[in-house]
């Protein structure tokens, strides 16, 4: 009797149609948090910002596509899980996850899908293990028993894990870190979208990502399409809805006291008040998402880490003010804290003219703020050209000398001027000689010649080099080999846009470029003479440096060579702040040496005067900026 009540409690869920329920009801009833993944445990509670994009999701929704596009850590993952959870109790069918790698999608499957469904009393035994004997497929194929319908997890890499079955809901995870093409099949999104096409009235496809660059981004290009709800708070003293954002720290936006980020408060463009961290909890609950594009039927959801209650607005500001340092630092800072888009600047900045403009007298041979030299040198036919750089705190750098030695490089001559100029030293401000640390020899023409010239040298980092196209890093982590001689394969297009982002720096101090007086325009001519062109792949866009008609480059090549030199260092544990710290230490020691000891009180200004009292409350400083600096257009750089 009891084994016939249970096949007809079965049959009758198998065919009733599916609760009328959103996701985020679900949730709220269902979903239980282990505390390993994530920091909480215990019931989960929906936030007022995750609420619609998962009910966007929900089978009474008629959205057939919905485009997260959020900060780290705040949306998507725990929307894909909620989603899942809610397909495999409620309305299952054949489900395809994509991560960028295969790797992501087996820890995603095994660390975090796994124990939501262990922790959540409603899902246990609601996803069954597809028997294979190979454990992979285990981890990246699974059953649902609730009805039809079964889920794979998959990178994007992989074609195979894309063309198969026909697929109703498809989750596409960090699309901006998809490759251009799946294999050779094209672009991972449109073979996983197009898997959806069986299912044309109950479809549900799941775009999210953190953005990346501008004109090269898919999240960007779903974004557009989008309605692009963005999630507005009301301020607790006016009660004006607004985006919280950086800002330029005196109209609205994160401000704090001079070199004291980790103080920021939070200014509301509509009264200017200040408001507190304490606060932002109230705000976010009352927060809403607001069309800014209604005409579009699909909706799209975007939220930062201002609106985390986990991050308060010191943390912020501080990171702030540290990822400004560089620009690599602050486009991950854009992207993964804001969900901003990275905007490529290299064109108008790198003016050939501009930058000879920028010459300036050195008081000696290696000017003060130079701790480090690195070389880069470029071969051709009938010369060698190097160029000698002065690396200081956070990447400044200081153009030392340029140097064309002309001559043919199958004969020994130039080789012996070079050897004699590495082996030189120079005369620094304070007075002490400097010698060059790393230098890298572009081995990419007559590789063998250069080889039998960095043989001997490994140990004094004298390095043969060859640049690789595509993607990658600049300094790889070990050397290449030919005939048993070790040369180093260098990231041309990474070394490209850091050289290129350092070079638009227009204010002095981290990743500035200095040039001394004397320096020729045809110099600057070649340092610029590359521009960056988007070349399309699968329809998708990848940039590409390229060399203008009738240019040369070599002194673009040097500055290149000689970055990498300084990557080289960095990639093997030396931190170039730290360095920089000893080094100016070091100078004091000596300058202090050599110096009478001062007899009056060694705190007191130079000149006397008094250091300014603090101010009381410098927040209340406002716009007339005595105790804030404006950050106007705080993204130039
Ligand atoms: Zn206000």
């Amino acid at each position: 009797m009891a084994t016939q009540a249970v096949i007809t409690d079965l049959s009758s869920a198998l065919f009733l149609p599916p609760r009328e329920m959103t996701v985020s009801q679900w949730a709220d009833e269902n979903r239980v948090l282990t505390g390993t993944a994530s920091a909480e445990r215990g019931q989960w509670h929906t936030r007022t910002y995750q609420r619609e994009p998962m009910d966007a999701m929900s089978p009474s929704n008629p959205a057939k596509m919905v485009v997260l596009m959020s900060a780290a850590q705040m949306l998507k993952t725990e929307c894909l899980l909620n989603f899942l959870g809610f397909i495999a109790d409620v309305d299952p069918g054949p489900t395809l996850v994509v991560e960028p790698r295969i790797e992501d999608a087996k820890a995603l499957s095994k660390d975090r899908v796994a124990p939501m469904f262990r922790a959540s009393p409603v899902l246990r035994g609601k996803l069954a293990t597809v028997k294979s004997r190979d454990s992979d497929n285990t981890t990246l194929h699974k059953a649902f028993t609730n009805g039809a319908g079964h889920v794979t997890f998959t990178g994007a890499i992989s074609p195979s894990g894309l063309a198969m079955r026909p697929i109703r809901y498809v989750l596409l995870d960090e699309i901006d870190r998809y490759p251009a093409s799946a294999g050779t099949e094209g672009d991972p999104v449109s073979l996983a979208i197009q898997r959806t096409s069986e299912f044309e009235h109950n479809k549900k496809i799941v775009l999210c990502s953190t953005p990346t660059v501008r004109g090269a981004s898919r999240i960007e290009k779903a974004w557009n399409e989008s309605d692009q709800g963005e999630f507005f708070v009301p301020c607790p003293v006016c009660g004006e809805f607004q985006v919280p954002d950086i800002g330029d720290g005196v109209e609205s936006g994160l401000c704090w006291p001079p070199d004291q980020p980790e103080l920021a408060q939070y200014r509301c463009c509509g009264c200017k008040g200040l408001i507190q961290d304490h606060q932002k909890a109230w705000m976010v609950e009352r927060g809403e998402f607001r069309a800014q594009n209604p005409a579009s039927s699909i909706p799209g959801f975007r939220v930062t880490q201002m609106i985390s209650v986990k991050r308060p607005w010191g943390t912020l500001a501080t990171e702030f003010v540290a990822a400004r340092k560089s620009p690599e630092t602050l486009k991950a800072f854009l992207n993964t804290v804001l969900a901003k888009f990275w905007e490529e600047r290299h064109e108008e900045a790198t003016d050939a003219h501009t930058l000879w403009n920028r010459c300036e007298p050195y008081a000696a041979e290696v000017p003060n703020g130079v701790c480090l030299l690195t070389a880069g040198v470029d071969v051709q036919a009938d010369r060698l050209e190097m160029e000698i750089v002065g690396w200081g705190m956070d990447e400044e750098s200081w153009s030392i000398a340029y140097h064309v030695i002309p001559g043919d490089i199958l004969r020994n001559e130039v080789w012996t001027d070079l050897n004699e100029i590495l082996g030189s030293t120079f005369a620094h401000e304070n007075g002490q000689q400097m010698r060059i640390k790393v230098t890298c020899i572009d081995s990419g023409y007559k590789d063998s010649t250069v080889l039998r010239f960095t043989r001997d040298k490994y140990n004094r980092r004298v390095f043969a080099t060859k640049g690789r196209s595509g993607e990658g890093t600049i300094w790889p982590h070990k050397p290449s080999k030919k005939k048993q001689m070790p040369f180093f394969m260098i990231g041309v297009n990474a070394a490209k846009d850091a050289v290129y982002d350092r070079l638009s720096v227009k204010d002095e101090g981290p990743c500035c470029c200095h040039f001394p007086q004397g320096r020729d325009l045809e110099y600057f001519e070649q340092l610029t003479a590359e521009k960056k062109f988007i070349k399309y792949h699968f329809g998708f866009a990848k940039h590409e440096w390229r060399l203008g008609a009738d240019k040369r480059n070599a002194a673009l090549d040097c500055r290149v060579y000689a970055y990498a030199g300084l990557q080289s260092l960095l990639t093997s544990g030396l931190s170039l702040n730290k360095w920089c710290e000893n080094f100016e230490a070091m100078q004091q020691r000596q300058a202090r040496a050599q110096r009478p000891a001062v007899t009056d009180d060694a705190t007191a200004p130079v000149d006397g005067r008094r250091h300014a009292q603090p101010q009381e409350n410098p927040f209340v400083a406002g716009r007339d900026g005595t105790g804030l600096t404006r950050r106007p257009n705080w993204l130039e750089r």
